[in-house]
């Protein structure tokens, strides 16, 4: 008997992986969350049937979510991560010896959970007396806080469900006011490939310029997501992802990464010129030059 997890990834695509078995299956008070272990891309993570991580690649999104920003802010102190139950991003922060404090806000208590239990791989660093976690919604969580973070991470799921929140014009804001004088945001960005993703991902573009004097989109190639190509969001205060881009510095650390590179954050800003087009129409024509 074959075993296979299928996720659509438009009305006539789907994605599917063959399962050697289930591992988890449960109902929290805002998702559906499974795990499951296949011989291709070793256990992953599902919720609401989405793919959210494998092991096999969840290294390139979280090395790309975290490094990109810490490697152009000169002096990181504090962290938000909000979402992020699967404790990837966190695992990435915590190596960097600079950071003091780092907040996690995740809506579902029982991802975590799960994910300590089932992917140890990417829910190691919840230890680390650096970390604090809340499980409440973070759009309610950013409401109240002010000038107080160097760097948030919004590491979402897809904008329905409990995660339309924080794809929001009020959210943006709140985190623009939540950040200190030079502070980065940078959050999952969705894909510019399929119809139904690229109409996601314009709104959010559109949102974020408006709520950041700087914001640029980076690209990564995710197998598991849809299309494979996926799209991160960096919006600042003050630093340019290029420009201000600190890569020797950052080689210094001698971190140990296996898709983050110096260079290849830069060429990860260049973007195919049909992405570029579907970003600039949603752009003030300032920023087009
Ligand atoms: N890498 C993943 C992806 O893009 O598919 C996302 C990883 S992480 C598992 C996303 C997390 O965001 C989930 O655990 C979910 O519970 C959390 N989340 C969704 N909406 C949220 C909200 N409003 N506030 C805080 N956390 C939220």
């Amino acid at each position: 008997m074959e075993l296979w997890f299928s996720e659509p990834h438009t009305p006539n695509v789907k994605l599917s992986i063959r399962v050697d078995k289930q591992l988890y299956s449960g109902q929290s008070e805002f998702q559906r969350i499974d795990v499951f272990e296949s011989p291709e891309f070793g256990r992953f993570l599902t919720l609401d049937g989405y793919m959210m991580l494998t092991e096999k690649d969840e290294f390139i999104y979280h090395e790309m979510i975290t490094h990109v920003p810490m490697a152009v802010h000169p002096n990181v102190k504090k962290v938000l991560v909000i979402g992020g139950g699967d404790g990837g991003a966190v695992r990435e922060l915590i190596r960097y010896e600079n950071i003091e404090h780092i907040d996690m806000v995740e809506i579902d208590e029982l991802v975590v959970e799960v994910c300590k239990k089932y992917l140890p791989q990417t829910a190691c660093g919840f230890g680390d007396s650096r970390v604090h976690l809340y499980f409440e919604d973070g759009l309610r969580f950013i409401r109240s806080k002010a000038d107080e973070y160097d760097l948030i991470i919004v590491d979402s799921t897809d904008p329905f469900g409990p995660g339309e929140g924080l794809f929001t014009k009020e959210f943006y804001g709140n985190c623009y006011k939540a950040l200190r004088e030079d502070g980065i945001m940078v959050n999952q960005h969705e894909s510019p490939f399929y119809d139904g993703d690229a109409t996601a991902c314009k709104r959010a573009h559109k949102r974020i310029v408006e709520s950041f004097p700087i914001s640029r989109v980076y690209q990564v190639h995710i197998p598991t997501y849809p299309s494979g190509h996926w799209l991160f969001g960096f919006a600042s205060k003050k630093y340019h992802p290029i420009h201000d881009l600190n890569g020797v510095q950052w080689k210094l650390l001698g971190m140990d990464t296996r898709y983050y590179t110096p260079r290849l954050h830069e060429g990860a800003f260049c973007l195919p010129a049909y992405v570029e087009k579907l970003l600039r129409s949603v752009e003030p024509v300032s920023e087009n030059l």
